[in-house]
């Protein structure tokens, strides 16, 4: 058989390869790094296939991202109610201005 491959990494039969396993046949693509992977090394999120690398990196910075919003929520959601508070005041001294020069 003759046939182009168009696949970067395929073993001397002709199928893909793993990119971490060179021996293994890949079974999918990881859709953040397109690198082509095997049963092993792939994880399916939501029916997205993830290697172990990007999947470290997905599961990483998103728990500290929970667990710094989390901290930050009572404040952030102070400083809004002050916030709301002072544009409520200015709003309410603008309308009483408007009146009064009506
Ligand atoms: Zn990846
Ligand atoms: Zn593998």
């Amino acid at each position: 058989m003759d046939v182009p491959s168009a696949t970067p990494s395929t073993t001397a039969f002709g199928a893909a390869v793993c990119a971490n396993h060179p021996r293994r046949e890949a079974i999918g693509i990881c859709v953040a790094c397109r690198k082509q992977v095997c049963g092993e090394c792939t994880t399916k999120v939501d029916g997205i296939n993830y290697c172990v690398s990007c999947l470290a990196k997905l599961a990483g910075p998103d728990r500290r991202e929970q667990a710094s919003a989390a901290e930050a929520s009572p404040i952030g959601g102070a400083l809004w109610l002050a916030l709301g508070t002072i544009t409520l005041t200015i709003l309410a001294w603008g309308l009483l201005e408007l009146g009064a020069a009506w």
